[in-house]
């Protein structure tokens, strides 16, 4: 059984982005530029857009951070957008979500141009990814997959079933399988008979929310699983964070799995950055980043 270790995995990946940006510093003397937007002051908001700016220029990549006031208006947020659209410098977008109660994201989201839509959230890159056209794909599900590779020379054939339907995560994680020509099934709270469903995978993947709701006897022997959930829970006076997968039972019967911490969470990031990446170079009809 092998414990899948995104960590170690997510930080070869940022050499590689790193590697990446030189190249194209080097070749055309421009540095890849990041920009995020944050409205308000949530505490957890906060901390993610400071950790996004300091892993992307420890990649190499300017970061560049907007920060509106919680009474911004919509108008003022996707002004804001727009200008970043156009500016040149700037090749990625990203919006910190949520938003305050007042903005639509939709609208905020679909302002972003396709081509500097980094977090891969806007209608363009949904319909891409479904098309199977080139765009830009969102990272937690891409990372998944890059994780679910790591561990299975080949996907196609392989039946995955993915628990879960949201916008971020369960449906494009979906697809990116189905582009791996996996046979893909998509479960979520309707489901009939949800562990018989999931015994049928060799690939596994729980994007629900709810702590440790995949139980090991859901897991068939052998299977890939990968656990998208992060839940925060009060255990034995400390607070933990812990997956949707439970485990401990299911390492019992899993051919490999990922830990909660320590698996998909730190490839979110890291498919940010190699999302930026990619989205500079094609602007600039640079070479394709692997
Ligand atoms: P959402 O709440 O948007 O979606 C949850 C999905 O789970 C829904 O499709 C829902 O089904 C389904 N679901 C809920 N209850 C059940 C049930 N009892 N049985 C089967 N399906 C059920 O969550 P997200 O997709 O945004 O996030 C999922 C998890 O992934 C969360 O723990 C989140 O914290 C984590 N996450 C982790 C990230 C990372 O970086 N690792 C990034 C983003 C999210 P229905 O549609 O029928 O309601």
């Amino acid at each position: 059984m092998t414990i899948i270790d995104g960590k170690a995995f997510a930080l070869k990946l940022r050499e590689k982005i790193a590697g990446a940006v030189r190249d194209i510093k080097s070749s055309c003397n421009i540095q890849p530029a990041l920009a995020v937007v944050l409205v308000g002051e949530d505490p957890a908001s906060q901390v993610y857009v400071r950790n996004k700016g300091i892993a992307t220029e420890k990649a190499g990549m300017r970061s560049i951070e907007h920060k509106l006031a919680a009474d911004a208006s919509e108008d003022d947020v996707v002004s804001l957008v727009k200008k970043l659209n156009a500016d040149e410098e700037v090749d990625g977008i990203l919006v910190q979500l949520p938003l305050p109660d007042h903005i639509s994201s939709e609208r905020v989201i679909n302002e972003i141009h396709p081509d500097k839509d980094v977090d891969g959230l806007t209608e363009a890159n949904a319909g891409r990814l479904i098309l199977g056209k080139t765009g830009l794909v969102p990272c937690t599900p891409q990372g998944s997959v890059m994780l679910a590779k790591s561990v299975r020379d080949n996907l196609s054939g392989l039946n995955a079933v993915v628990v879960g339907r949201s916008i971020l995560v369960g449906k494009p994680l979906a697809m990116l399988l189905l582009a791996e020509n996996c046979t893909v099934t998509m479960a979520h709270s309707r489901t009939k008979n949800l562990d018989e469903v999931c015994r049928e995978a060799d690939i596994l993947c729980a994007a629900v929310g709810r702590p440790r709701m995949v139980e090991g006897r859901w897991v068939k022997e052998g299977a890939t699983v990968i656990d998208v959930g992060i839940n925060r829970i009060e255990e034995d006076g400390k607070t933990r964070l812990i997956g949707d997968v439970d485990f401990d039972s299911a390492k019992e019967r899993a051919g490999a799995i990922t830990p909660v911490p320590g698996g998909v969470g730190p490839m979110t990031i890291a498919c940010l950055l190699r999302n930026t990446v990619i989205a500079a170079a094609r602007r600039r009809g640079l070479g394709a980043v692997e």
